[in-house]
């Protein structure tokens, strides 16, 4: 960890750890090559064996095999450019200055990080990225970019990647959902990538445990689709944004202009920050609460921990801010599903009670002196089913 940075294996690693402390049994090795859905199962052929289960999540990435067999729609935008990323030596470095340079053909950065090389092709995405990537490949396109004759004597490690920009249309097809890349696609610029696909695991993990439990309520997992596919798109266009303020020609140095006059102001930077964090989308959950459909503030709550804690157990939380004692008694019914908790919070924020589901996000927030009561109920009644 250093900074807000952290990489894909310190993720992998906290999310493998969960799954072995779940009991999850994982099998490594074994791509899916075969799969076939009734109205009952799901059957997947994976390292040459069959696996039966009611249903499949498939998190197998970009290329997803789950999306093709399984014949989801995907689509989006085709890709201008190739980007590279590299560990790389140069013959003299100082032949490639430092930082982050557009030119006429795509941009290129070199970073303070010994080696560190990246670039962008505005090549339509031609580069064939089944072929191995080569020193004299890499060496041709950093030339052609940059403009200038940095000679690389030895790559190390590269990769490629394109803005390709694809969705699938809708994230459930019978008995099988995707989730992460396998549901879409867009350049690293931003990095927003890993933060979608776990925000898709939150919405989707509470909703269809309720569903193999059975006691979701009606229509729970398709909200996954309808609450995360806008979220998906908004990202894409994101993504798409950032391309066109880099693309070559006279249009993308005007949109810059643009762009850095806007992120001058507090009002510009607060918006890029809120959107690229991931944090502060809203779920349309109807109603006019302006944290309803919102990830909840992570209150401290006197006697009982955080709100993050009280939520490690996949349930949903009531939180009650007065404590009253009716809220305890409307929630009694629910106990197996929805966790009361009376307290008061550090800063309640104006709020007298909320219903948090078990993904964080607020689904009924009461007022001061008018706990909606009836709103609760029918609130209770949408997520989550009587005990
Ligand atoms: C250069 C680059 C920089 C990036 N930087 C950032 C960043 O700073 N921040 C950020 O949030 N995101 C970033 N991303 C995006 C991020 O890496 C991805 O969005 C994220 O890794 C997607 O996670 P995933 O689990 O959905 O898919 P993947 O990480 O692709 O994992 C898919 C898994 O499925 C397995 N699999 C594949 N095929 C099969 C099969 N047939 N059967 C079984 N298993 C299969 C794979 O082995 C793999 O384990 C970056 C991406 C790139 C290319």
């Amino acid at each position: 960890m250093d900074g807000f940075m952290t990489s894909l294996d310190a993720v992998g690693g906290v999310l493998t750890a969960r799954a072995a402390a779940r009991g999850v049994t994982l099998v490594r090795g074994a791509p899916v090559t075969a799969l076939r859905q009734d109205g009952q199962s799901v059957t997947v052929t994976a390292g040459g064996r069959e696996h039966h289960a009611r249903w499949l999540v498939g998190c197998d990435g970009g290329h997803s095999a789950v999306r093709t067999l399984a014949r989801f729609s995907f689509t989006g935008t085709a890709p201008l450019f190739t980007g590279y990323v590299a560990q790389v030596t140069f013959d003299d470095p100082r032949r490639l200055p430092l930082g982050f340079h557009l030119t006429p053909t795509g941009m290129y950065l070199r970073t303070p990080l010994e080696g560190h090389l990246g670039t962008m092709d505005f090549d339509g995405g031609a580069f064939d990225r089944s072929r191995p990537l080569t020193r004299a490949h890499l060496q041709e396109v950093l030339r052609r970019v940059s403009g200038t004759d940095a000679a690389l004597t030895e790559v190390r490690l590269a990769s490629s990647f394109t803005d390709r920009a694809m969705q699938a249309t809708s994230y459930r097809r019978g008995r099988v959902l995707l989730a992460g890349d396998a549901a879409h696609i867009h350049s690293p610029l931003g990095g927003q990538g890993l933060n979608l696909g776990i925000g898709d695991a939150m919405n989707l993990g509470w909703k269809l445990a309720a569903t193999v439990r059975g006691d979701a309520p009606d229509g729970l997992l398709d909200s996954y689709t309808a609450e995360r596919h806008p979220v998906g798109a908004a990202v894409l266009d994101w993504s798409r944004t950032q391309v066109a303020t880099m693309r070559p020609g006279p249009h993308a140095p005007a949109l810059q202009h643009l762009v850095r006059d806007l992120m001058a102001t507090s009002d510009g930077t607060t918006h890029v920050y809120r959107r690229s964090s991931g944090l502060f989308h809203r779920y349309d959950l109807g109603g006019d609460q302006p944290l309803v459909g919102r990830t909840a503030p992570d209150f401290r709550l006197a006697g009982a921990g955080r709100l993050s804690d009280l939520l490690r157990d996949g349930r949903g939380v009531l939180l009650d801010f007065g404590p009253h004692r009716s809220l305890g008694e409307e929630a009694a019914p629910w106990k197996e599903q929805v966790t009361y908790v009376p307290g008061r919070p550090d800063d309640s924020l104006g709020y007298e009670a909320l219903l948090v589901r078990p993904d964080g996000i607020v689904a009924w927030a009461g007022l001061p002196g008018a706990p909606d009561d009836a709103g609760l109920q029918d609130c209770l009644a949408r997520w989550f089913t009587r005990s």
